[in-house]
């Protein structure tokens, strides 16, 4: 039998330096690519061009560099791929699951912000944005950290945009393109974007691509049990003493930390030893690092 290799990514959007949060994604899909012997590919998203942050995509692969998370393959910037996104959006309109629509985020709000079906607002000149059409599907799939998940696309989402009328493609679509055209069969990212996945599962059902497993890390929270904002762990991770940040998160994702004097040494500890059994599913606020520095592993 054919046994796929496994692939698995940490696709980071440049809106700022790599923060606890950011490690904890990119720390937990190494982990998860290692120790199934895989690849690990990093792509950097930077499609919104309204929160991209100049220097920040160097910045969070020279942070990763440092931390020792070196992408196995060239880093893909989205922003340099609009043509293959173009070509996915053809063939959803060419089988009419995508239509055009001028409606504005105010013209739904009597719809609790879902797309009615039906457009309100008239064609005009402006150039439009693209929804893909939902109909009642229950989108289940089964997180390998969350457990089963199910979602009814048509009630809780609504037809959803994947080209944004000024802005060309939409996360949703680039980034099921892209996971399909760089043979991602594994998943791994925050639990943020769990509500994300069944439009993504929808889309790659349209487009007749695989769809890869999923498993959805808990979310670094800040001491309010809201995400990190101003906590300490939002602030970026220093990428001149990897160590601290590191065994905060290798802790924050429930795994052994060893007593390695380098940040190479306790990574490799950490593949040998990583069991995904032992992620907690909830999101917490992580131990502040100022704790961590003082302990003795
Ligand atoms: N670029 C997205 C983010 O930074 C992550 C996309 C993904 O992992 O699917 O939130």
């Amino acid at each position: 039998p054919l046994v796929m290799m496994y692939r698995g990514r940490f696709a980071p959007s440049p809106t700022g330096s790599l923060h606890f949060g950011s490690l904890v994604a990119a720390l937990g899909s190494w982990l998860f690519a290692r120790a199934a012997g895989g690849a690990w590919i990093v792509r950097m998203e930077d499609l919104d061009r309204e929160r991209e942050v100049a220097g920040a995509a160097a910045d969070i692969l020279a942070t990763l560099a440092a931390f020792g998370l070196d992408s196995d393959e060239p880093v893909i910037q989205q922003s340099h791929r609009s043509d293959l996104y173009a070509t996915a959006l053809d063939r959803l309109a060419a089988a009419s699951h995508a239509y055009r629509c001028w409606c504005s985020r105010s013209d739904l709000e009597p719809f609790g912000g879902i797309h009615p079906r039906a457009c309100v607002a008239h064609e005009t000149s402006r150039p439009p944005a693209w929804r893909v059409r939902v109909h009642g599907e229950t989108i289940g799939f089964d997180d390998a950290i969350q457990g089963a998940q199910t979602q009814h696309l048509g009630r809780e989402v609504g037809d959803f945009v994947v080209w944004r009328a000024d802005a060309g493609c939409a996360y949703q679509l680039a980034v099921v393109v892209d996971d399909a055209a760089q043979g991602i069969t594994d998943v791994v990212r925050g639990a943020d974007l769990l509500d994300s996945t069944p439009r993504q599962i929808l889309l790659q059902r349209l487009l007749g691509l695989s769809q890869p497993t999923y498993a959805h890390l808990p979310l670094a929270l800040g001491e309010d049990r809201r995400k990190l904002s101003k906590h300490e762990a939002a602030l970026p991770v220093e990428a001149t003493d990897p160590l601290p940040a590191l065994r905060a998160a290798l802790r924050f994702l429930g795994q052994p930390v060893s007593d390695a004097r380098h940040h190479a040494a306790l990574l490799s500890h950490a593949v040998c030893e990583f069991d995904a059994r032992r992620i907690p599913r909830v999101s917490i606020a992580p131990t502040p690092f100022a704790a961590l520095r003082k302990e003795t592993c």
